[in-house]
């Protein structure tokens, strides 16, 4: 039988409601209890303001790496019923949750469908993505070529303010770090 290959991914973790580092934390075990997935490294967890309907509260977001066998579709599937199961209940887009999982990276793919896109569409735009990104990967290149350290720079440069979305603060006022790495199971 031919072993499947493995690929590096990278997903971002964020939620603004309930336990919120508990829920990140959760996610993460989840992960790392999935068949085909070993999370291999997470960032700092970040405190960020709300993009979306205005009046939520603040979110907790931290970007994770992780080694999978799994084909990138799969991997979103476990992703999505990570987050039911964890309460996950559809709402208003970019609505409140008590827990967001997103595929930024998948290797070197690149990939457009109904279901699934990657890189993940919002991540040279989102500093509450590129933040922790930098943070765990510094020398990290996207697909495309562009270095993810170059992106957030981008971002905070007053020359290129149509690249925020909007409700996503500049990356000097983002940030505030509340709390050590989470700590994420050792499965070597
Ligand atoms: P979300 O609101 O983040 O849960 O995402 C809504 C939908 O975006 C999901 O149901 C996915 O099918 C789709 N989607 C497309 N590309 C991605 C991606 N890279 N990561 C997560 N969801 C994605």
């Amino acid at each position: 039988m031919i072993e499947p290959v493995m690929e590096t991914f990278y997903v971002g973790l964020g939620a603004n409601l309930g336990e919120r580092q508990a829920n990140l934390t959760g996610a993460l075990a989840g992960l790392a209890g999935t068949p085909g997935v070993r999370i291999t490294g997470c960032s700092s967890v970040y405190e960020t303001e709300p993009m979306g309907p205005p009046g939520q509260p603040l979110y907790l977001n931290a970007v994770a790496r992780g080694d999978t066998r799994l084909p990138p579709l799969d991997l979103l599937r476990v992703f999505k019923e990570l987050e039911t199961r964890m309460g996950r209940r559809p709402g208003l887009r970019w609505g409140p949750r008590c827990i967001d999982l997103d595929l930024l990276l998948y290797g070197s793919v690149q990939l457009e469908g109904p279901e699934l896109t990657v890189p993940h569409p919002g991540l040279a735009l989102r500093a509450f993505v590129l933040l922790p990104l930098v943070e765990l990967a510094p020398s990290l290149v996207l697909p495309d070529g562009r270095p993810i350290r170059t992106l957030l720079d981008q971002l905070g440069s007053a020359q290129a303010p149509g690249t925020l979305v909007p409700g996503t603060p500049m990356p000097d006022t983002l940030p505030v770090r509340v709390g050590p790495p989470i700590p994420y199971p050792d499965l070597s």
